[in-house]
């Protein structure tokens, strides 16, 4: 296969080989999507998570005035015991509380509670003892220690990687930090959306939370790293993908050419016949597969049927032409003898005969001949019915029993008490007893004896010609149900060597067999039909 006429892409190997890195390739594609998708989504939620711990330190801060510790955890309402919360409520009875503080310190455990009332903030805190601690909060004199914490926090991360902003609700800045240049300023940062990715270069991540006095609190973190790092993946992915695929691909070539070799062989036999006519070139089985192991074994047997037929056929050819050639040349003698002898109409007619005499006989060999084809290409419907063997038989009996007295042989007939019945063509089952019965009495001398019996056993009829005659030669056995073949020595009799083969045609299509046994003292031919 050359490259140059484009032959190479409409083979299977190649077929295969595209099929293989098309559904690599999609399938990679669609994993590396899943797996893109999940990084980054956990990503942005480990940069949401840490944005809320910057809320949650500058919130402390804004309303404690403290540096947020870490015993100091932010816990939900429903977690302050009910008696605590009844005496802060005992002592101030507007309170709204917001943000409820749980302080673990070695000495002491206890609560802290910011809430508001009468449009005042306050810090409530209940001690061990009992006794409740109040607070008037004054955020304005928060700010040095938030935009301290703005600074401390900023410092840690660096100020291209973090921002914060504290912002009133008409947009003017309390206190920020400073803003990475990538960052566009928005003066009126939306805090409907809580957290937003900002598409600049790098990206930014920026959780906007609306306080509880309307201030606003925007804190910003770099997505550089995210990015970066889903770039490298992204990087190692193609990467191994692509070799991943030329292997593929390359695996796939030579797995299609391994599995398509059985196919190139036998398309390189069908070439050499096709070429020679050389039917009796065989492939070899290499264990390629099932499917092409039965395809080379059907090929082969293929060859070797078409060989068989063909050689045949041959045969055959010439035992017709050899067939048809002797009663030609017989009557052009006659002929010839007699045109050439004195005139007389008595030697006309007496020609006239022997020349029509050998006709039939020729029209005789020729109708069983197209018979036996017929029959064994299943190109004649066979018109099966019930059939009584029985009296078939009977009649066969009747028939031949002339013949053979006539021969002076004992024709004797032996039929079961119970009726036989089979599905078969009446007149093809009678051809065979009268071939059998006809080779029967010619081949037996005077004297001899021929019987015909029917038994049945395990499910078919059998009928049983048996001669004490010549008997067939063992080494003529296995040919005698071929076209045209005699043995040496029924030469001299009658016949054309075609009575069997319309006997074993006729008894195969009818899904039965027949057999023969044959000594020096006789021959035995049984015929096995199914039962109805
Ligand atoms: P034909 O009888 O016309 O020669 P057949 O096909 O009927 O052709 O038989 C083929 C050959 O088988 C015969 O020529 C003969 O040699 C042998 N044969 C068949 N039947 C018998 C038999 N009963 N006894 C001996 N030889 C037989």
């Amino acid at each position: 296969m050359s490259w140059n006429n484009r032959g190479i892409f409409r083979t299977v190997k190649f077929r295969v080989a595209l099929w293989y890195a098309l559904l690599f390739a999609f399938s990679a594609a669609v994993s590396f999507l899943l797996v893109f998708l999940y990084l980054r989504g956990s990503m942005l939620r480990q940069t949401d998570h840490k944005l809320t711990g910057y809320t949650d330190k500058v919130l402390y801060t804004y309303l404690t005035n403290d540096k947020f510790k870490r015993f100091d955890r932010e816990v939900p309402l429903e977690r302050v015991p009910a008696n605590a919360l009844e005496a802060m409520k005992r002592r101030m009875p507007d309170l709204q509380v917001l943000l409820a503080f749980e302080r673990a310190g070695r000495k002491q455990h206890y609560y802290t509670v910011i809430g508001y009332a009468d449009g005042k903030l306050y810090e409530l805190r209940r001690e061990s003892g009992g006794t409740v601690f109040t607070r008037r909060i004054q955020t304005a004199d928060h700010i040095p220690l938030v935009r301290k914490s703005f600074r401390n926090m900023v410092a840690e991360e660096g100020s291209s990687n973090l921002f914060f902003r504290l912002l009133t609700p008409d947009g003017r800045v309390i206190a920020q930090s400073p803003l990475p240049q990538a960052y566009p300023v928005n003066a009126n940062p939306d805090p409907s959306e809580r957290f937003r990715t900002i598409p600049t270069s790098p990206p930014f991540r920026v959780v906007t939370e609306r306080l509880f006095d309307g201030n606003i609190l925007e804190i910003g973190r770099s997505l550089y790293y995210v990015q970066r790092r889903l770039e490298l993946y992204s990087l190692i992915f193609f990467t191994t993908v692509g070799s991943i695929l030329c292997l593929g691909v390359l695996c796939g070539w030579l797995i299609a050419r391994k599995f398509i070799s059985g196919v190139e062989r036998l398309n390189a036999a069908a070439q050499h016949i096709i070429q020679s006519g050389d039917f009796s070139r065989r492939v070899p089985v290499r264990h390629d597969g099932i499917e092409i192991d039965n395809l080379v074994r059907a090929f082969n047997s293929m060859n070797a049927n078409t060989e068989k037929l063909i050689t045949e056929l041959q045969h055959i050819t010439d035992d017709i032409a050899h067939d048809l050639r002797t009663p030609l040349t017989r009557m052009r003698g006659m002929a010839e003898v007699t045109v050439s002898g004195p005139q007389e109409i008595a030697q006309y007619r007496e020609m006239a005969c022997d020349v029509a005499e050998e006709c039939s006989k020729m029209v005789t060999m020729i109708n069983t001949m197209l018979e036996i084809t017929r029959t064994e290409s299943n190109l004649e419907t066979i018109s099966e019915s019930r059939l009584e063997l029985n009296s078939l038989l009977r009649q066969a009996y009747e028939l031949y029993q002339l013949l053979a007295e006539e021969k002076g042989q004992i024709f004797s007939l032996n039929l079961p008490e119970e009726t036989v019945m089979i599905s078969a063509d009446k007149i093809k089952i009678q051809r065979i007893v009268a071939n059998l019965l006809d080779n029967a009495i010619k081949f037996t001398p005077e004297g001899g004896f021929v019987t015909l019996d029917l038994t049945t056993a395990k499910g078919m009829a059998e009928i049983r010609v048996s001669d004490t005659g010549c008997g067939i030669p063992p080494q003529d056995l296995e040919n005698i149900f071929k076209r045209f073949y005699r043995a040496d020595s029924s030469r001299t009799l009658p016949g054309n060597g075609l009575g069997l083969s319309l006997v074993h045609a006729i008894v195969e299509a009818h899904h039965g067999k027949v057999t023969v046994e044959s000594t020096e003292k006789g021959s035995v031919f049984t015929v096995f039909l199914p039962l109805c």
